[in-house]
């Protein structure tokens, strides 16, 4: 049986214990359950043990649960993003996670009506597999974000490929922070970029170390269902 009060205590005492190995505070690690493994039921005990942000990767399951949960939570969408889907779940997500070409920009900027905080992601690993622009796309692409006056970029996002290298999947971390700290140092006022979202249940504290503001943690916190 998952026991979420007792994970999500035991994932807190890690990220404290990363915050600590490299002079971080833990109140800037924002913890993002994951949810899209399981059910309701399970996504509300992550809220009653103290969880304050979800995550979905598909427009169903994050309707779904938006409708029993709703202002119980900030709502994160993490998952690819088709431009048509983006008026279905505008009003209600509280961050994109998956801003990654211009036509979805576009799409976002022209239904909200308010500006959308988003992360830009990016492939590091340069997976065919992973969405995500190259990382020496970026800064051009989000310098010309600028005319869309409803969108933020807040920060930028990436997923590690599942490696047991953990020196690999830090320098993936790494070279995010890099491309990030080089968009904050540009002071572009639709862009502060502050964040990073990057760390898993299998690799949040690497990610830590390495500068993460929003882990985003599946079945280390919620398990998947039925187990
Ligand atoms: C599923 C998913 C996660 C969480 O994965 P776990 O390994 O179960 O923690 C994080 N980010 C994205 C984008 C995902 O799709």
């Amino acid at each position: 049986m998952v026991n979420v009060e007792d994970n999500f205590k035991a994932i807190q005492h890690k990220i404290q214990e990363a915050c600590q190995r490299v002079n971080r505070i833990q109140d800037e690690v924002t913890i993002i359950a994951v949810t899209k493994y399981v059910s309701i039921e399970r996504a509300q005990q992550a809220i009653a043990a103290g969880v304050h942000n979800l995550g979905e990767n598909r427009l169903e399951g994050f309707l779904t649960k938006f409708e029993s949960i709703a202002n119980q939570a900030n709502w994160h969408f993490i998952g690819t993003l088709q431009s048509r889907k983006v008026k279905d779940l505008i009003d209600n997500v509280s961050y994109i996670h998956s801003l990654d070409r211009k036509s979805l920009a576009k799409e976002i900027n022209k239904r909200a009506n308010r500006k959308v905080p988003c992360f830009v992601q990016v492939n590091v690993s340069g997976e065919d597999s992973k969405h995500g622009l190259p990382p020496e796309e970026v800064v051009s692409f989000v310098e010309n974000l600028s005319s869309y006056a409803n969108i933020e970029v807040v920060g930028l996002m990436t997923m590690a490929p599942h490696s047991e290298d953990q020196s690999y999947v830090r320098a993936i971390f790494s070279e995010l922070r890099n491309v990030k700290e080089e968009i904050e140092a540009k002071k572009w006022g639709h862009a502060p970029c502050h964040y990073l979202s990057m760390g898993m249940s299998n690799d949040f504290e690497i990610a830590i170390e390495e500068g993460a503001t929003h882990i985003r943690i599946g079945s280390k916190l919620v398990g998947h269902e039925y187990d």
